[in-house]
């Protein structure tokens, strides 16, 4: 399924509807080059998950937490050597209590697969200054994900 965007304010937007739907335990794989928008998507999450905090790239951090009626917990994982290093970043503690949104995730996104955990996969692409294409992966949340943003 895939969504073409034309302003950032429209990625917002969609950001908001689909974090209106994520429930805790969510895990969200977001993938796209530097620019394309995932930070942005990710405040648009924020927003549709009712936290007013501003939600900046954690690059640094790895992980930031914002507090919502459930929690986020936006990962950066543009670093990470390793994929099992998400387990030491405290991955399963997180999944228990909010929503996990993961900026880089197909560094991630085998181990997730063979270790069982299904997950929701957006891919951004920039197709102009202010033009994007963003689509959501066929994996069965993904594709439930969609079921609900059409109705
Ligand atoms: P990433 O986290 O993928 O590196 P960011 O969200 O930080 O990307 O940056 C995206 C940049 O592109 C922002 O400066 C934003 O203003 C700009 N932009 C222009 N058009 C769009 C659009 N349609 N969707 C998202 N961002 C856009
Ligand atoms: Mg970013």
């Amino acid at each position: 399924m895939e969504f073409k965007t034309n302003s950032k304010a429209e990625t917002m937007e969609l950001g908001k509807k689909i974090g209106a739907l994520l429930k805790s335990g969510d895990i969200l794989i977001l993938e796209g080059d530097l620019g394309a928008g995932k930070t942005t998507f990710t405040q648009g999450i924020a927003q549709g998950m009712g936290i007013n905090d501003y939600v900046k790239s954690p690059t640094f951090t790895y992980v930031m937490e914002y507090r919502g009626k459930i929690p986020l917990y936006h990962f950066d994982l543009y670093r990470l050597k390793d994929p099992e290093e998400l387990y030491d970043l405290g991955f399963e503690d997180f999944l228990y209590q909010g929503v996990l949104v993961m900026e880089w995730g197909s560094m991630v996104e085998k181990m997730l697969a063979e270790d069982g955990f299904d997950y929701i996969k957006i891919s951004l692409l920039k197709t102009g200054e202010n033009t994007r294409i963003i689509h959501i992966e066929d994996t069965p949340k993904g594709q439930g994900l969609y079921k609900e943003l059409s109705l």
